[in-house]
């Protein structure tokens, strides 16, 4: 069985950690099913560590959030205009907004319900990506600034992404704040405040608590990894172990190919184990034969082809004592020597966002 091990402790560590180097409050990121750790699981332990509040990409994320008991305030910011905002204003659910059209569809919304929506603002300070567009800046400004005064919303967050976080000295970031700290005096003009303003990921909460404003908005630093790997861990705990049961041993002669298209072949008489875990799992097809496995506190190097369900791992002539049924673990927090989530990103030219929220398919995940 493949099994991630999901370690809530960690993730409580790392609210601690957060908290402390930004100074400011801590929106815990759990979108995409907490990054491959458990969207639910993770905001329960984040908020119980001092989170204030949850964030998600999409509406049905945060939905999903409340009707598994989450009464924390949560915010979505990945929205269409032509979703069905009565669900989320049922729900206490903050929508961030990133043009004047889906506003509008949020007030539509609240004046059918008679309820006032909880909105925020999603601005494109410089990532060119979802974001009010500065030639909507005006219209979206007018726009709050009318519903607010008549109740159909209440505004809550004002918030905006960084494109080069993780180039923690690069100017855009100030410039960026700078801007998001405009939006907010003008509005102010208008008589409307912010609740929070946001900014900050997890690079520029763990290294540019300057940047932080009343909350920061990490998501992979909340699962123990560091964004900035050239500065260091920060004392961050990887919260996720992956690990897979050896299913099958035995022997190989050499000269015997191994897995599709036989890239390698065993250069003597070994032994062979494998592991019920494949590129339908998320590991990826790009790091055959260049990653090792740890089984009993030894690595060995896994070889030939990835498969869609199946790894195979040389034990050497002598099966380096390794047994069926024994556990290998494919990577986790590092500190035993074993590889690690950034060691797979580096060897499949990615990043570790990708390998973790990639882990799928039939892994069995259990917390500790
Ligand atoms: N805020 C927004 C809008 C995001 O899209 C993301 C993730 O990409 C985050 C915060 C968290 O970023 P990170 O995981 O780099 O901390």
């Amino acid at each position: 069985m493949l099994h991630a091990r999901i370690d809530l402790g960690a993730v409580a560590h790392n609210i601690g950690v957060l908290r402390d180097r930004s100074g400011a409050d801590v929106m815990a990121v759990v979108k995409a099913d907490g990054y491959g750790h458990g969207a639910a699981p993770v905001a329960r332990a984040a908020l119980a560590a001092g989170a204030c509040a949850i964030g998600t990409a999409t509406l049905p994320e945060a939905l999903a959030l409340r009707e598994a008991g989450i009464g924390a305030p949560i915010t979505c910011w990945l929205l269409s205009s032509d979703l069905d905002f009565g669900p989320a204003i049922d729900a206490d659910i903050e929508v961030a907004v990133s043009s004047p059209r889906v506003l509008a569809s949020v007030i539509d919304a609240a004046h059918q319900s008679g309820k006032t929506a909880r909105v925020g603002l999603k601005i494109d300070t410089g990532l060119g990506r979802s974001g009010v567009a500065p030639d909507e800046w005006e219209t979206t400004r007018d726009l709050v600034a009318k519903a607010v005064a008549e109740e159909s919303i209440s505004f809550g967050s004002l918030m905006s992404h960084l494109a080069r976080g993780d180039e923690v000295d690069h100017r855009l970031n100030d410039e960026q704040v700078a801007r998001l700290d405009q939006c907010r005096a003008d509005l102010g003009r208008l008589g409307v405040a912010p609740t929070v303003e946001h900014i900050a990921n997890s690079p520029a909460a763990l290294a540019r608590p300057d940047l932080a404003r009343d909350m920061v908005r990490p998501g992979l630093a909340v699962y123990g990894r560091t964004p900035l790997p050239h500065i260091g861990d920060f004392g961050l705990i990887p919260a996720m172990t992956l690990t897979a049961e050896v299913i099958l041993v035995k022997h190989l002669a050499r000269g015997s190919g191994v897995s599709y298209n036989h890239t390698w072949v065993t250069p003597r008489d070994t032994t062979i184990a494998i592991l019920p875990a494949g590129y339908a799992d998320g590991v990826p097809r790009a790091i055959a034969g260049k990653f090792a496995v740890s089984i009993n506190g030894r690595m060995f190097p896994s070889v030939g082809r990835v498969c869609m369900d199946q790894v195979v791992v040389d034990l050497g002539p002598d099966g380096g004592g390794v047994g069926e049924g024994d556990r290998a673990e494919l990577f986790g927090t590092g500190a035993d020597g074993g590889a690690t989530a950034l060691d797979w990103a580096n060897a499949s030219d990615t990043i570790d966002y990708e390998i973790i929220s990639g882990i799928r398919g039939r892994r069995v995940r259990t917390y500790i």
